[in-house]
């Protein structure tokens, strides 16, 4: 079955993301505790496709020994896996995607794998402001233009026809 990973910074929001999208409450933990065991989850949803939980990145107090597991275990998934077909990356619309952002967008490019940005707590940025948000994240993380940049917020929903829209490209 295809795989679409989800990827993003500790306590960015993908747990609410990936809740929003499928309409549950309990599917996906939120708020994972830094340094328990890195490993990746997969969840199957209605028997068509996987969506990989990949552990969150960029915590400052992870372990250098911590970082190198997390490292060996993504670049073993992401060489070999002919089933994963896109991967969805959640930053934060508020602020400026980070060192760490970046890092795992150019991760993602390096395996050629197209990427979803999903630009999650849209409701926290005034409606005048969103489209200069929108043009730093996609400045920042230097954005493809194969790929796309979706303003979503879990609070309200918006961005969640647009993010299925992107997603579904890649399963059928
Ligand atoms: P994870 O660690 O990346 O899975 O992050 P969570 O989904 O647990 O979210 C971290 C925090 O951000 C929680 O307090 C969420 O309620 C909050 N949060 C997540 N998405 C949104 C959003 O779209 N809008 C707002 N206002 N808060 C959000």
């Amino acid at each position: 079955l295809p795989e679409i990973a989800l990827a993003g910074r500790s306590n960015v929001g993908k747990s609410s993301f990936i809740n929003k999208l499928i309409q549950r409450k309990s599917l996906a933990r939120t708020s994972s505790k830094p340094g328990k065991t890195q490993t990746l989850n997969f969840y199957k949803i209605n028997g068509k496709y996987y969506f990989v939980d990949v552990p969150g990145y960029g915590y400052a107090k992870v372990s250098k020994k911590e970082r190198e597991k997390w490292g060996v275990m993504m670049e073993e998934y992401f060489d070999t896996r002919t089933t994963l077909k896109a991967c969805v990356l959640i930053t934060d619309l508020r602020h400026e995607p980070t060192k760490d952002d970046v890092q795992m967008y150019n991760f993602l490019k390096y395996y050629e794998l197209p990427v979803i940005v999903i630009a999650t707590k849209l409701d926290k940025v005034a409606k005048g402001k969103r489209p200069i948000h929108l043009k730093q994240t996609t400045q920042t993380l230097q954005v493809e233009s194969d790929d796309i940049v979706v303003p979503f917020s879990a609070e309200t929903g918006e961005g969640k026809e647009d993010a299925w829209r992107f997603i579904r490209q890649y399963i059928n």
